[in-house]
C-alpha cells in the first residue's frame, strides 16, 4: 500500500483539519505492516471506511447572556465510527475548538474504546464556547441550547455523551436534564452524571488512576516499580488531580504542575494537603498556577514556561493536544526521563513521537494509557442498566482490571523481533484488529 499517496489525499479532503491528519498519519505508519499482509481488508476498504466517519454533525448553539445579548458558538458532533457499539465519547467546551481537533479526538476515541475491549464505538463532540467567568445561569443555557440540536440523534443505544475538557458533572446535568425533558427517557444516554443521581464513584479520578494503574504495569514489565520516581506532570485539572493522588499512593513523587500562565516546580513533591490545595484553586475558575508557589514556599513558579525542562524519570502530560514538540522532546531526554506516558489525548508531536523513537524513551500514547476515562463511563451504564450502585472497591477493581488488561493488549502486539516493546504500534495494531475484524464480520455498511 502506498501510504504517501492515501494520506496526500486524505489531506486534500480535509485540509485544515492538521490535527486529524496527524493522528490518522501516526496510526496508519503502525498498521501499515498488518494491512499489507491481509488482502481481506484491502477488500473491505478498512482504511478509506475508517479514515471517513460516518457521520460529521456542526451546528449553530444561540443562547443569551447574563446582560440579554446574544452570543452564538459552533457546535460539533462527530458520530466517527459505530461498528463495536453505540457511539460514545466526550463533549469538550474550549474557545480554540475546531472540526479538526473534533475529528482527531473522535479517531482516537474509536480505538481507544476498542483497546478496552468493552462494546463501544467512538465520537466525539463540544463547542468553542469558553466556561471560564460564565455564571452559572450562562452555563446552564448554553448547554441548553447545545443539546437542543442533538438530542434526537442520541440514545443509550445510538450515541452517548460523557465529559472532557470544560464539561464536568454540572454541563452533564444540565443538558441531562433537558434530553430527559425532550425524549422522556431516563437512562444512560449521558455518562460522568453526578454520583448522587445515576453517576458512578471514582468518576473524577478515574482519568488520572487510569494513567497511573497503566504506568504500575509498565514499570512492573521492566522489574521497575513506582517507589520514588520523579514525575514531571502538566496541568492542575482532573487528570492531573488523578494521577497525583495515586502517584503518590504508589510512593512516587509529583515535582510540577502547570497552568496556561506557567508551570511551578516542588522539589518536595505534591502531597495530600497541597493536592486539596489544588482542587481549591481549581474552584476559583481563575485557571492560574501561579498562587500555588506564594501558598508553598521553597517551591519555584516559572512564568510562561512548560514543565518539561526539569529532571525527572516519568514525564506524564494531563494538559492538551500537542504540548510536547521536539524542543521539550529534547530537554526531557537531556534531563534523563526514561518514560514519556501519554495523558491528555495525542500530547505529543509526530516529531517528539519519532524522536523518543530514535533515543530509547519508552513512549506510550494515550488511546492506550488514558482509557480510564471511558473505562469509567462503561462502568456507569452497567450500573445504570442493572439499577444498583457500586461501592468505590469495586469500581476501582474494575478499573484496574480494564487497565491491565489494555496493558497486556499493548505488550502483545507491540513485541518486536528484538525482544523490545514498542506501545505505540501495540496499541494502534491491538484496537485497529478488533475494529477491523468486526467490520469484516458486518459487512459494508
Ligand atoms: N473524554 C473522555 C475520554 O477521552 C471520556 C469519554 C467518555 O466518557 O465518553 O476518554
Amino acid at each position: 500500500m502506498n501510504l504517501d499517496k492515501f494520506l496526500i489525499k486524505l489531506q486534500r479532503f480535509n485540509s485544515n483539519e492538521q490535527e486529524f491528519i496527524q493522528s490518522v498519519r501516526i496510526f496508519l505508519s503502525s498498521v501499515q505492516e498488518w494491512i499489507s499482509d491481509d488482502y481481506r481488508l484491502k477488500n473491505a476498504a478498512v482504511l478509506e471506511r475508517l479514515t471517513e466517519p460516518d457521520r460529521v454533525l456542526m451546528f449553530k448553539v444561540p443562547w443569551l447572556n447574563d446582560e440579554g445579548k446574544v452570543i452564538v458558538n459552533r457546535g460539533y458532533r462527530v458520530q466517527y465510527n459505530n461498528t463495536l457499539g453505540p457511539y460514545k465519547g466526550g463533549l469538550r467546551f474550549h474557545p480554540a475548538l475546531t472540526l479538526g481537533t473534533v475529528k482527531m479526538l473522535a479517531f482516537e476515541q474509536v480505538f481507544k474504546n476498542s483497546l478496552t475491549s468493552l462494546p463501544l464505538g467512538g465520537a466525539m463532540g463540544g463547542a468553542n464556547f469558553d466556561p471560564k467567568g460564565k455564571s452559572e445561569a450562562e452555563i446552564m443555557r448554553f448547554c441548553q441550547s447545545y443539546l437542543l440540536q442533538l438530542w434526537d440523534v442520541l440514545g443509550d443505544d445510538i450515541d452517548i455523551l460523557g465529559g472532557d475538557i470544560g464539561v464536568g458533572s454540572r454541563e452533564i446535568g444540565y443538558m441531562f436534564g433537558m434530553f430527559k425533558k425532550l425524549s422522556h427517557k431516563h437512562n444512560g444516554t449521558f455518562t460522568g452524571k453526578s454520583p448522587d443521581w445515576g453517576g458512578t464513584k471514582l468518576k473524577a479520578e478515574s482519568h488520572g488512576f487510569g494513567v497511573v494503574y497503566f504506568l504500575k504495569s509498565l514499570l512492573s514489565g521492566y522489574e521497575d516499580s513506582l517507589a520514588g520516581k520523579r514525575i514531571a506532570i502538566s496541568g492542575f485539572g482532573n487528570m492531573a488531580y488523578g494521577v497525583i493522588k495515586k502517584a503518590n499512593a504508589l510512593g512516587a513523587k509529583v515535582v510540577t504542575v502547570s497552568g496556561p500562565d506557567g508551570y511551578v516546580y516542588d522539589p518536595n513533591g505534591i502531597d495530600e494537603g497541597k493536592l486539596e490545595y489544588l482542587l481549591e484553586l481549581r474552584a476559583t475558575s481563575q485557571d492560574l498556577i501561579r498562587p500555588y508557589s506564594i501558598e508553598y514556599p521553597g517551591t519555584l513558579y516559572h512564568e510562561g514556561k512548560k514543565p518539561w525542562e526539569v529532571e525527572c524519570d516519568i514525564a506524564i502530560p494531563c494538559a492538551i493536544q500537542n504540548e510536547i514538540g521536539i524542543d521539550e522532546a529534547n530537554s526531557l531526554i537531556e534531563n534523563k526521563c526514561t518514560y514519556l506516558i501519554e495523558g491528555a489525548d495525542q500530547s505529543c508531536s509526530e516529531e517528539a513521537v519519532e524522536l523518543f523513537a530514535a533515543k530509547g524513551l519508552v513512549y506510550v500514547p494515550s488511546k492506550a494509557t488514558n482509557v480510564g476515562g471511558v473505562a469509567i463511563s462503561s462502568l456507569e451504564l452497567a450500573q445504570n442498566n442493572m439499577k444498583v450502585n457500586w461501592s468505590e472497591l469495586e469500581v476501582d477493581k474494575r478499573l484496574q482490571d480494564i487497565m491491565e488488561h489494555t496493558y497486556d493488549l499493548c505488550r502483545k502486539f507491540g513485541l518486536q523481533p528484538n525482544g523490545q516493546i514498542d506501545y505505540l504500534k501495540g496499541a494502534n495494531v491491538a484496537s485497529f484488529q478488533r475494529v477491523t475484524e468486526a467490520m469484516i464480520d458486518q459487512g459494508v455498511v
